[in-house]
């Protein structure tokens, strides 16, 4: 039974003898909600301790109001002030009809808002005619609060599955584009081996070795799903050995630099010696991932990457002359499955998202530099010791 209705039984239980009012009596006193009676002309005449604790006003603050939200400073649910015209106990006294679950928030003189549930009912005399209204109510600020955190973790839990399934239908697309290439290059040798055609040497190691980058392929695209779900679940393990990132450098470029011939890109390195500790293979493809983004969205124009040591830290740039990136969009492209040009270029998202967790894992920091159509530069920023093992100050120091 709802507290306004218990309440009606207490008006009605007035007429009986003293002992059964003084139990209804304390039974109203007794209540978690707060109720007020107003009598037929609307004026409040009574009310319960839940009454002045919940509102935070004394019962003679509330005695002679036409609305217990007169006192107080109600608030809409989207925050805008409340009309009090629409308080329930005031449409109650007009329409004689219950209303029910009004929920009005109620700013404190400190600031904090307490979100109050209304229920009002019309209370008859015994031969039917109006007698007044009871309004009960509850404090829901920590039941709203709630609502409104497992809200948010739900928009997140579905964020994250529509990630998911972007990410794996690009992942399969991605897949099936050098796995296409690689079944077309097998069935075409198949073809050639059953029609007895001999081939020249030359010529069927020309076709194995596109084999041989069409499987590579296939392979660094699976490496880099493992890399995600393992980096996803936090299990970057670092390798550190000490070597010279800017020999590094050179030597990955070098690697690279017939492929970028091809293409007629050049690449610019000034590289000069920076010694430290950190994970090879991994910063391998940090630089990896941002030259190849420089070239893919650099609109042919030349790459320059500098690599330079500094007292405790080595610095990594990579420039282009490209595109260039939004302000907007500057932090949004270090995270997972997030692109700035979705559908110019082929692309999961994921490079540099791996390239921060990676520059993370080693105690350092990845920032972009861009405009729009000024090109991009990309800074790593790396300690060249293991962060919790720098050398301490030299004991005369300060
Ligand atoms: P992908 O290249 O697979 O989309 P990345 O995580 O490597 O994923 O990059 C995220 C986005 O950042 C890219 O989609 C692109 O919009 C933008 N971006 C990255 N590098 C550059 C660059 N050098 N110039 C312009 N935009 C870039």
């Amino acid at each position: 039974m709802e507290a306004a209705e218990r309440t009606n039984e207490a008006i009605e239980a007035s007429s009986r003898p003293p002992e059964a009012e003084l139990r209804y009596r304390l039974l109203v006193q007794g209540m978690e909600e707060g109720v007020v009676f107003h009598d037929q002309d609307g004026f409040i005449r009574s009310t319960n301790p839940s009454a002045e604790r919940i509102l935070r006003i004394s019962a003679d603050g509330l005695l002679g109001c036409r609305s217990v939200l007169e006192r107080c400073e109600p608030l809409r649910e989207d925050g805008a002030p409340f009309a009090l015209e629409g308080c329930p106990a005031l449409i109650c006294l007009r329409t004689g009809q219950s209303e029910r679950e009004h929920v009005i928030g109620i700013r404190h003189p400190d600031e904090h808002v307490s979100w109050l549930s209304f229920t009002s009912h019309p209370l008859r005399r015994g031969d039917g005619g109006r007698a007044g209204v009871v309004t009960s109510f509850r404090d829901i600020t920590a039941l709203r609060a709630r609502e409104s955190e497992s809200t948010q973790r739900y928009e997140e839990v579905s964020n994250t599955v529509r990630m998911h399934d972007a990410f794996l239908a690009t992942a399969a697309h991605e897949l099936r584009t050098p796995l296409t290439a690689l079944r077309l290059q097998v069935q075409n040798l198949m073809r050639l081996a059953s029609s007895g055609a001999q081939l020249a040497n030359e010529a069927l190691s020309v076709k194995l070795e596109r084999l041989v980058r069409q499987t590579e392929r296939v392979n660094s695209l699976i490496n880099l799903l493992l890399d995600v779900s393992r980096m996803t679940v936090g299990q970057l393990e670092l390798r550190r050995s000490r070597f010279d990132l800017a020999a590094l450098t050179r030597d990955i470029l070098a690697r690279g630099a017939e492929e970028h011939a091809s293409v007629g890109i050049v690449v610019e390195v000034n590289a000069e010696p920076a010694i430290g500790e950190w994970d090879e293979e991994r910063l391998e493809q940090v630089l990896a991932n941002l030259v190849s983004n420089a070239i893919k969205y650099g609109n042919g124009g030349p790459v320059r990457v500098d690599v330079r040591a500094e007292a405790t830290r080595a610095v990594l740039t990579v420039s282009d002359r490209g595109h260039g990136i939004p302000a907007a969009d500057h932090r949004r492209i270090f995270e997972r499955f997030e692109r700035a040009h979705a559908g110019s270029q082929s692309g999961m998202g994921l490079g540099l998202w791996i390239v921060r967790e990676i520059v993370a894992a080693h105690g350092g920091s990845v920032v972009v530099s861009s405009a729009p159509g000024q090109g991009s530069t990309f800074t790593v920023s790396l300690p060249r010791l293991i962060p919790n093992e720098s050398p301490r100050p030299h004991p005369g120091a300060r």
